[in-house]
């Protein structure tokens, strides 16, 4: 989609650390790391949230968990652990309409969320 800044990164249209991508998604670096190691995981395609994913795009939802696995054991935090976040609409904060995984860890996290 013409201007949104996650199909521009995943174009290289602008910059931005990325790690891992191949024909269905794109991981890279967050900006503004909310932990020690804090990646997006994103589908290529432009899926708004998943309120807006079709039955169809359920393989590529599921290749980002497979993403998350791999690169929890690239980043070596597959033991330690990690936490996957998807912020949907205006109550969760996303701020970016183009859907992406947060996969944060690295260190031990606030708990309860929310
Ligand atoms: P959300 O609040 O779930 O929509 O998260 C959006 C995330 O995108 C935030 O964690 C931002 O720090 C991150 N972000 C925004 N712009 C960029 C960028 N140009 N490169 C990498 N991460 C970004
Ligand atoms: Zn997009």
């Amino acid at each position: 989609m013409k201007d949104c800044l996650f199909c521009k990164i995943i174009k290289k249209e602008i910059p931005s650390e990325i790690v891992y991508q191949d024909e269905t998604l794109t991981v890279f670096k967050d900006i503004n790391p909310a932990a020690p190691i804090h990646l997006l995981i994103i589908p290529n395609k432009h899926i708004v949230s998943v309120q807006e994913m079709e039955p169809e795009d359920e393989e590529i939802l599921g290749k980002l968990f497979s993403a998350a696995k791999k690169a929890a054991e690239v980043y070596g935090i597959s033991n330690s652990g990690y936490r996957l976040i998807i912020n949907n609409g205006p109550d969760a904060h996303q701020e970016i309409p183009h859907l992406h995984m947060h996969l944060l860890g690295g260190g031990k996290m606030k708990h309860p969320m929310g």
